[in-house]
């Protein structure tokens, strides 16, 4: 039990706090806006407990990062101006992640070398500080930012909890959006509430109040906001799908691959781009600094509706050696549904591909098998994504979850059924995979099934 709630705590907030006009808001704005040369965000993950990198289940929506930077990373999308990719990725959220609607999207531009200055945009844990602090935000503001997590406390990255621990991306949501210039909110179920409640996986998703008031600073997302809608990578040329982009003077900005020095800007832009399609379309080629994270489109100009919202890529060609991910993960006792990730490829050489799922209940033991089709077929308590397709399905070995609801398995491209026979992963086969599992607690059929991922294997 949790008797004492810390206050979440903005080192700038008792200076002064600005109400806008109106009696009936709830939210308040420090003053300033961040200028859109100022949207980059990055993290020094360097936290000592073990904790706060616990995640190590892939997801395709934040490309390359675990554990701590992809919790921050989950974070800030949320306050996008859209709906981030398909908006899955995280299974607490109220609605999915990108929930702003403002003129504002944050830019997720990779690991920095250390905790910067405090207008360097990093987010790092911190020795020490005041009594009942559990993170602050240093808000120079239009100039940049800096946010420190105690480490007097135990940060959690999901989806995992300590006893005592607190929701890392819960509390990075809240510490944003100081960053972004809001200050606290009267509403007690705002992210921008000046306390958390429980380990504040709440506060993870802004509520209306926190959309009012990233509205309020940045203006409401029109429907001429420039805007990204999907990203295909073909060899080495990533083709960027939208809305309202400029015919010409267009820039496409990339996460870095290489972990970038404090005081350097990281932002990585390849600028001078034309667009096709009446504005929807730019392809533009990738450059070698660039690494797995996300794509944006900066039209000319320097409003917040100039820039788009953040797309992820993983820049690799869909399709080619890559997975793709379809069907249902039906609702479990755990309230939200378990899905199926993948590390490694489909490739036959390679022979790297394994797969993580989460969201499972806890300690149940449950199978992945994989067959030649796909489908939906309603099965136990879920969905049966995949079928024979005329070739047949193939078990795998049992395995049980662990108490944090995930289960990990790392293909055996040594041993049949993978190596030989009709189960074979060969090159220019089609697979499709999903996991079965045990969950007694939810009653019915006493099992369910993950959402399925496959294609067809390269060399
Ligand atoms: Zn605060």
């Amino acid at each position: 039990m949790r008797s004492l709630i810390p206050p979440v705590f903005c080192l700038t907030l008792t200076a002064a706090l600005i109400w806008p006009a109106g009696e009936l808001a709830a939210f308040s704005t420090i003053g300033g806006s961040l200028s859109q040369s100022q949207r980059d965000f990055r993290v020094y993950n360097n936290f000592s407990d073990a904790n706060s990198n616990e995640n190590t289940v892939e997801h395709p929506n934040f490309p390359g990062a675990l554990g701590a930077e992809m919790s921050i990373w989950k974070a800030c999308v949320e306050w996008s101006s859209r709906t981030y990719s398909d908006g899955t990725g995280d299974p607490a959220q109220n609605g999915s992640l990108g929930s702003g609607d403002a003129d504002f999207d944050p830019y997720w531009a990779g690991n920095a070398s250390g905790v910067g200055n405090s207008n360097d945009n990093i987010m790092s844990p911190v020795n020490s500080c005041g009594a009942g602090v559990l993170a602050y935000c240093e808000t120079p503001i239009s100039n940049g930012w800096r946010i420190r997590f105690c480490e007097g406390h135990t940060w959690d990255d999901g989806p995992g909890y300590s006893l005592f621990g607190y929701c890392l991306q819960g509390v990075a949501c809240h510490e944003y959006g100081h960053a972004l210039g809001l200050g606290h909110s009267t509403v007690n179920i705002a992210t921008m509430y000046p306390t958390i409640s429980g380990s504040g996986i709440g506060q993870r998703s802004i509520s209306d109040d926190d959309i009012a008031g990233v509205q309020y600073v940045y203006g409401t997302a029109d429907s001429n906001k420039c805007e990204v809608t999907g990203a295909e990578v073909v060899g080495n040329t990533i083709t960027i799908s939208g809305n309202n982009f400029s015919s010409n003077s267009n820039e496409v900005w990339f996460t870095r691959a290489a972990v970038t020095s404090t005081g350097s800007n990281p932002r990585l832009r390849v600028q001078g781009l034309s667009s096709s399609g009446g504005g929807t379309t730019i392809a533009v080629t990738i450059p070698s600094e660039a690494g797995p994270g996300v794509v944006m489109v900066k039209r000319s100009g320097s409003g917040g509706d100039d820039l788009s919202n953040p797309w992820p890529t993983d820049l690799i060609e869909e399709g080619l050696c890559d997975p793709d991910y379809y069907c249902t993960a039906a609702v479990n006792s755990t309230g939200g549904g378990a899905y199926i990730a993948h590390g490694g490829t489909l490739s036959a050489s390679a022979a790297d591909l394994s797969f993580d799922c989460y969201g499972l209940p806890a300690n149940q033991y449950g199978v992945f098998y994989y067959g030649a089709a796909q489908s939906s077929t309603a099965f136990g308590n879920g969905v049966r994504c995949v079928s024979a397709g005329g070739v047949g399905t193939f078990r795998l070995p049992v395995v049980q979850s662990g108490s944090l609801g995930s289960v990990s398995y790392v293909l055996d491209f040594n041993s049949p059924p993978v190596s030989s026979g009709p189960g074979a992963l060969s090159a220019g086969s089609t697979w499709y995979f999903q996991y079965w599992y045990r969950d007694p607690q939810a009653g019915g059929a006493n099992f369910n099934l993950t959402d399925a991922l496959g294609g067809t294997f390269c060399p």
